[in-house]
């Protein structure tokens, strides 16, 4: 089979921008496929717009407690429009600059728009926007299609207007009272965020702890620090139902150690109950399972196909775990053993 690439990089996110960018750097003709917009997660629904939020977050609890400083305290002013314009601004910058498609041509790389499925272990079918269907045949391929929310299987979920990772970054409205559903990363960060910029939160889980990956010692200093913040924590506790009605959100919870169900009421729920890889509809079912230490199950395409990152179910949440360090303005907590003698991979983001 006459081949069109020696490598096809499925997915233009962290991953897949940098290993097309090492593959054409090493001199292999390559090519990425995108079905939505180059930057992925990272520059569209997860770090940048998280951590420019977090910054204006940060600023404005500044003012508050500018009296350690020796300065006078005040309440922030806070136009949330005008900090999710910026939030925007910022996305655009990184995007024009690290991820738009000339950044990649100019390195030589074919940029593919559309949805891509294996029609052989050699051979990727691409469906474009427009409809029209194109065949790639390459030697390699690497498998950079990412993750997603996971929307947990709650009574009346599906009927009740939610957020997640993906969309609460296009809200131009602070909401009042938010009810965050999941004390894992995106949880916890969002949730400080929101506080900070004047809302009520509440943060629930079933499991008694937050950032359950991360160094207990650590992660319960946080959470004293975040209830002394105003974040209001109903952990061990089970969300039963969720409905809404006129605007408003309730959430029936049962707290593990009660034998009673309660009821929380907020404007906003964001759904942060964790990720799934983006695998379906990638062709992949055909083949027989292969090798994957950590994730779901992968075909056997033959040994020319590699998984990167969230794809393969794996763990660390966050691409910049291996990048960060020396910033004073986050907790690592890597790369010590935890309590049950694993190491920790993860790294969240506070101020
Ligand atoms: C709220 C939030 C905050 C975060 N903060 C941080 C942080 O501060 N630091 C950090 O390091 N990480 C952070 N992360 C995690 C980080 O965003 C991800 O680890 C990283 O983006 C994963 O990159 P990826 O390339 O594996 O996947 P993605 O960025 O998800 O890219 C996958 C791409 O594949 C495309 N795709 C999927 N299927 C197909 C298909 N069949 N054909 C063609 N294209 C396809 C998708 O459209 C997508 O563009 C955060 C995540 C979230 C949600």
């Amino acid at each position: 089979m006459a081949m069109d690439f020696d490598m096809v990089v499925i997915g233009g996110g962290a991953a897949g921008l940098t290993a097309a960018g090492i593959s054409a750097s090493l001199g292999a003709k390559t090519a990425i496929i995108e079905e939505s917009r180059l930057g992925g997660d990272c520059t569209w629904t997860g770090c940048v717009p998280s951590k420019a939020l977090l910054k204006a977050a940060g600023i404005a609890n500044t003012f508050r407690t500018a009296g350690r400083y020796g300065l006078k305290a005040s309440e922030p002013q806070i136009d949330f429009s005008t900090v999710m314009d910026r939030v925007h601004e910022i996305q655009n910058a990184v995007y024009e600059d690290a991820d738009a498609p000339p950044v990649y041509q100019k390195m030589g790389i074919t940029v593919i728009e559309g949805k891509s499925q294996f029609i052989s272990p050699r051979q990727v079918e691409v469906l474009g926007q427009g409809g029209g269907r194109r065949q790639l045949a390459s030697r390699f391929f690497v498998i950079a299609t990412g993750g997603r929310p996971v929307i947990p299987p709650v009574e009346g979920l599906s009927e009740t207007p939610y957020l997640t990772s993906e969309t609460i970054f296009t809200i131009s409205k602070l909401p009042a009272r938010m009810i965050v559903l999941g004390a894992g990363p995106i949880g916890i960060e969002m949730a400080q965020a929101f506080r900070r910029l004047g809302s009520e939160v509440v943060v629930l889980d079933a499991q008694d702890r937050i950032l359950p990956r991360d160094d207990a010692e650590l992660t319960s200093l946080l959470l004293e620090r975040l209830a002394g913040e105003g974040i209001h924590f109903l952990l061990g506790s089970g969300v039963r139902r969720v409905d809404s009605a006129m605007g408003s959100i309730r959430v029936a919870y049962r707290a593990a150690s009660s034998s009673s169900e309660a009821t929380l009421e907020g404007d906003t729920l964001l759904v942060a109950a964790g990720r799934r890889p983006n695998l379906d509809g990638l062709g992949l079912e055909a083949g027989k399972p292969g090798r994957n230490r950590r994730g779901p199950p992968l075909p056997n395409l033959g040994g020319q196909h590699f998984c990167l990152r969230r794809c393969d179910g794996a763990l660390p949440v966050y691409a910049h775990v291996g990048a960060h360090g020396q910033s004073g303005r986050h907790q690592r907590a890597a790369p010590r053993a935890n309590e049950n003698g694993h190491r920790q991979r993860s790294l969240v983001y506070f101020h």
